[in-house]
């Protein structure tokens, strides 16, 4: 089975070929950038190893599909015969509230639920939607299937989920807990089940999602049972750019202080704050932070010394909430791939449970992997994350492939 994945952002539309059948070959993957604005761009390459790059002239998604599926089917660049070798199309989509708890087909009642949910996504979901529309031109008859970043949350309870506020705000206005990054928490922890031969519905995991942004979710038996982002990914660990969580009198002192309008403070606690703001080198990568603090920056250090500590409270409460533990997951960016963030997350907590293998822990490597001891009453593992695949192998699940 032949899967598409679309992931359509604000300026960008990414793009992914599966080839389910064909041991989840990915048949051509690219993305156009830019759409909207001067210099739009396409970047192409398939399994064949034959790349591309260069402007292309698209204005808006739906131009964009065109321009994908035209490519997808080049006589010089091309992995498919026809357009009709697709049998369907996957798409990110990050809000679906609360109606949406799995996976699903899209119909017109989903694309309502879409809409409704606008406002608590505004960069986003507008964007998903104009994706789900230029394919259901671009690609008449193909069944496409929304994967939510919600969705795997909605199994919360009521105790993690509601915030500490009137009750009507939740009843009237639907403000609570939602949680994001769901695509990947749930592909690393089946993934983790599964390499270690256990089945999920047996196992307590903590899945630390540790990317550009960061979440950490517990998982207990295969469920979400608690997640770090909120309403909106700006509650939980220091991440990239965003603040994490905070004081929310933080908010109104900086307001009336500095003099800021809320859209100011949305600015500074989604896009200046995190480790950008507080390693103070103009860089949110721990890759840059890092090599600055090894040379003596000691902001730097400060900064990721927060970072790490800030995620391993998470842990320690999910430990707690989780009551007990079988698996954490390190995953994302510069959880899979720095072993010193990983280590200085877990100082000090071999008499807790968590283990590290040192030496384990220093190999770098694109593989499923297990890090900890083996005397370590708690697994650790690395478990590459892979959104788009997971949207696929959820797409094909939707139609009973
Ligand atoms: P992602 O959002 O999953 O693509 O992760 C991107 C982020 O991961 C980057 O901005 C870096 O902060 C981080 N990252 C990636 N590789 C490394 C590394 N080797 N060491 C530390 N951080 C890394």
């Amino acid at each position: 089975m032949i899967i598409l994945v679309i992931n359509a952002g604000s300026s960008s539309v990414k793009f992914t070929l599966f080839d389910m059948s064909d041991d989840k070959k990915v048949l051509a993957t690219g993305l156009i950038e830019r759409i909207g604005i001067d210099g739009t761009s396409m970047k192409y390459s398939n399994w064949k190893g034959e790349k591309s790059q260069g402007p292309v002239a698209v204005k808006n998604p739906k131009e964009a599909v065109q321009v994908i599926s035209e490519r997808l089917v080049d006589p010089k660049y091309g992995v498919i015969g026809a357009l009709s070798e697709i049998k369907a199309v996957g798409h990110r989509i990050v809000h679906g509230g609360e109606k949406v708890n799995k996976p699903v087909r899209v119909t017109e009642e989903v694309k309502q639920i879409l809409k409704d949910c606008f406002s608590m996504s505004p960069l986003h979901n507008p964007h998903n939607l104009a994706g789900i529309e230029a394919c259901e031109t671009v690609f008449k008859g193909v069944p496409n299937v929304g994967v939510f970043d919600t969705a795997f949350h909605s199994s919360m309870p009521p105790r993690t989920f509601l915030y500490g506020i009137p009750y009507e705000l939740y009843t009237q206005d639907q403000i609570r807990r939602y949680g994001f990054h769901g695509t990947s928490h749930a592909y690393v922890s089946r993934a983790a089940a599964r390499f270690d031969g256990r089945p999920i519905e047996s196992l307590k995991i903590i899945t630390a999602h540790l990317g550009n942004g960061a979440s950490i979710t517990a998982v207990k038996g295969g469920q979400s049972y608690d997640t770090s982002m909120g309403l909106t990914p700006l509650e939980g660990v220091v991440m990239g750019t965003r603040s994490g969580d905070l004081d929310p009198a933080v908010i109104f002192h900086i307001m009336k202080i500095k003099g800021l309008s809320y859209q100011d403070v949305d600015n500074l606690l989604n896009k200046k704050s995190g480790v950008l703001g507080l390693a103070g080198i103009g860089s949110s990568d721990l890759r840059d932070v890092e090599e600055a603090a090894n040379k003596g920056n000691a902001q730097c250090a400060q900064a990721l010394d927060l970072y790490a500590y800030r995620v391993r409270k998470y842990i320690g409460a999910y430990l707690a909430a989780l009551g007990g533990l079988d698996i954490l997951v390190f995953t994302a960016g510069a959880g899979e791939n720095s072993s010193t963030l990983r280590a200085a997350i877990l100082e000090g907590m071999d008499g807790l449970g968590f283990k590290l293998d040192k030496a384990k822990n220093d190999v770098r490597s694109s593989e499923i992997r297990v890090i900890s001891a083996a005397d370590s009453p708690y697994k650790i593992m690395v478990v590459p994350t892979n959104e788009e695949l997971a949207i696929a192998e959820f797409t094909g699940e939707v139609l009973g492939g």
